[in-house]
């Protein structure tokens, strides 16, 4: 098998709530198994979008990974944007550090509010992406108006500069997450999140058809230079995953989607 990137994943040993849905993935949520898998698949790099603190101490993690430094709603929970300011750079400087990853929908403030104007200002500085959770929110307490694809749009004319990464292609509002991709050429995309859970992948082409023929479409519309497969482990079956995006993306273009944007976009150096 090719090799492959993952440019999304949450990396979470031993929280019960990721010890269940890894379970529902068919997979256990330690460190062991996930480098065991990345292995077995060729997975040689992945990209953690960090959650919780800005801890340098908590951010420490195996080789093979790189990681965004997050600011979610745990952190701003007890802290403001403007307070991580200080500790974003400190991640930004580190090469460990592949960017930063923003929360809209968990959290109530759009990326284009200038109260993120220090984090753009840091990430063109270092030259590093700022991924930006778009589309459905796991949790029914966020609020979509805050993380709509189109929303990204105008964060990316403001600072055509930085470059972002629409992380889960805005699903499922596709031709609005497509119509902005397409517009900005500082705007890429993840392709995580898409399934959760144990699917059977044959079936569900069949079953899911219309969505499955929406993203082939969206996606041929864009092309494939900016697109990255990510995977958001442990909500989904690695090896399940990988199949479906091959029967989304023509074969001519895995590699582009597997490897190489990621290793690009994210500064890899793989
Ligand atoms: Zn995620």
């Amino acid at each position: 098998m090719e090799r492959i990137i993952d440019a999304h994943l949450h990396f979470c040993p031993g929280e019960p709530y990721f010890d269940q849905i890894a379970r529902a993935a068919g997979h256990i949520n330690s460190r062991q198994h996930l480098q065991k898998e990345y292995e077995r698949l060729n997975i040689k790099g992945g990209i953690i979008m960090g959650n919780r603190t800005l801890d340098p101490a908590a951010h420490v993690y195996p080789e093979v990974f790189r990681y965004c430094i997050g600011i979610d709603r745990t952190y701003l929970r007890g802290g403001t944007v403007e307070q991580a300011v200080p500790d974003v750079e400190l991640h930004l400087r580190s090469p460990r550090c592949a960017g930063v990853k923003l929360y809209p929908g968990y959290n109530p403030i759009y990326v284009w509010d200038s109260v993120y104007e220090p984090i753009y200002a840091l990430a063109e500085y270092y030259n590093k992406p700022v991924a930006v959770h778009t589309g459905e929110t796991a949790t029914p307490g966020a609020l979509l108006k805050y993380c709509h694809p189109m929303t990204l749009d105008e964060a990316a004319v403001k600072h055509p500069n930085v470059q972002f990464v629409m992380c889960h292609f805005g699903n499922p509002w596709l031709s609005d997450a497509a119509a902005v991709v397409d517009k900005n050429k500082n705007v890429a995309l993840d392709l995580s999140g898409l399934l959760e859970g144990a699917v059977q992948t044959e079936e569900l082409l069949v079953r899911k058809k219309g969505y499955v023929d929406q993203l082939r479409t969206w996606l041929e519309y864009l092309g494939y230079e900016d697109v990255m497969f990510g995977t958001d482990w442990p909500l989904a079956n690695l090896e399940q995953y990988i199949d479906f995006v091959k029967a989304l993306v023509p074969e001519e273009e895995w590699e582009k989607v597997f490897f190489d944007n990621a290793n690009r976009i994210y500064g890899m150096g793989l």
